[in-house]
């Protein structure tokens, strides 16, 4: 090989590990929104990630969501809930977004193109005022349904170009998609008064009807209900020793460290004071056994602190309880019976020293 071809081979080495590095970067970056669109609480925070950490985080001139409001979940969630406050300019409703949408990602691919203030461009239906320089227009569906059209904006008229690689995008517009469906889902609990107002998880009410559908639906399948019950540890002595505002923030805090070690399909509820119950929807006896301890482990090495820096102790007796149900069997006698022996299994775990897992026998 000469010199020079070398040179061009080891240049032409760099630019792609160049480009395999900046497509890694991007792609954590990506993930990092991602994940805030997942774990956002409500509407109103779920916009915030969209509409200005997304535009920061990638130096977009801007982003725009057209939400169906002919779908009724996301009727209600933009007329009757957040966001509090006054409406968002990038959030739209109005049909000529939908007709635009439609129009240009035919087949439910995305649009890439420019905005061009002398010819009439579709995306003026997306931006009234400000026309960006180019953008992407891509389809939010849901087996099969268009929930929406996300598009994202640039003052770069070469950054979102026809022929261009969108699978990072794509991707990220079904993240968009599953998390707009599910705050839609958990901003209805909470206007049906099925969630509880500290922690945000499901209440004792919600909890009772899901299990009652999942004990049916077990029976059908002749597969088992598996239930966990948990209760902190020595509550009251944290509220007396740390106050009770430092109490609540403990019990924020074991919610949220519970909900992270389940999966999204489970159902966490606060079932009373410090007590919180879950049903562990396709988990056996085996698996449910290592979700406890994990839990257990996990509010065991939590860190909480109260207003003067002290560390509040936090662990969790956890009971299991696995049922096969009997078909003939009326189900919410059968739910009832589930949870009270989850009940007695974590009172067991108390009476042999708390910080632990027992098993229904
Ligand atoms: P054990 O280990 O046997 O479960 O002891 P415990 O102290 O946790 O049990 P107990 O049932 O005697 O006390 C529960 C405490 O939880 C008493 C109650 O004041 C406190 N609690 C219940 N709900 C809340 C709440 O919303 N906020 C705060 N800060 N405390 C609460
Ligand atoms: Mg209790
Ligand atoms: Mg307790």
């Amino acid at each position: 090989m000469t010199d020079d071809s070398q040179t061009r081979l080891s240049e032409r080495l760099r630019v792609l590990v160049q480009t395999v590095q900046q497509n890694e970067r991007t792609l954590r970056r990506f993930q990092d929104v991602e994940l805030a669109l997942i774990g956002a609480q409500d509407f109103d925070s779920f916009l915030e990630v969209l509409f200005v950490r997304l535009p920061q985080e990638f130096r977009l001139h801007s982003v725009r969501l057209w939400a169906d409001t002919a779908l009724p979940l996301l009727k209600e969630l933009l007329e009757l809930g957040a966001p509090q406050g006054a409406p968002r300019p990038e959030l739209l409703v109005h049909a000529a977004a939908r007709d635009a949408g439609a129009r240009l990602c035919k087949g439910g691919s995305p649009w890439l193109g420019r905005g061009d203030a002398n010819v009439p461009s579709p995306l003026s239906t997306f931006f009234a005022d400000a026309l960006p320089k180019s953008a992407i227009l891509l389809p939010l569906t849901q087996r099969g349904m268009t929930l929406g059209y996300l598009c994202l904006a640039s003052s770069d008229p070469n950054r979102f170009a026809p022929g261009m690689a969108t699978d990072i995008l794509e991707r990220f517009a079904s993240i968009v998609t599953a998390s707009l469906d599910n705050i839609a889902h958990r901003e209805r609990l909470k206007r049906l008064g099925m969630t509880d107002a500290l922690t945000g998880l499901a209440n004792r009410r919600h909890f009772d009807e899901r299990l009652q559908e999942e004990v049916m639906r077990a029976a059908r399948h002749g597969v088992p209900v598996t239930c966990l019950f948990a209760d902190i540890d020595h509550f009251k002595r944290i509220n007396d020793t740390h106050g009770h505002a430092a109490g609540d923030r403990a019990l924020i805090a074991v919610a949220g460290c519970v909900r992270y070690q389940l999966r999204a399909t489970d159902i966490l509820a606060r079932y009373g004071g410090e007590e919180f119950a879950a049903l562990l929807v396709q988990t056996d006896r085996q698996g449910a056994r290592i979700v406890a301890e994990r839990i257990r482990r996990a509010v065991a090495a939590l860190e909480v602190f109260d207003e003067r820096g002290e560390r509040i102790a936090l662990t969790l007796s956890i009971g299991i309880a696995v049922k096969m149900i009997d078909a003939r069997r009326d189900a919410a006698g059968a739910a009832h019976a589930l949870i009270e022996d989850a009940d007695q299994a974590m009172y067991r775990a108390k009476r042999n020293g708390r910080d632990r897992v027992e098993e229904d026998d």
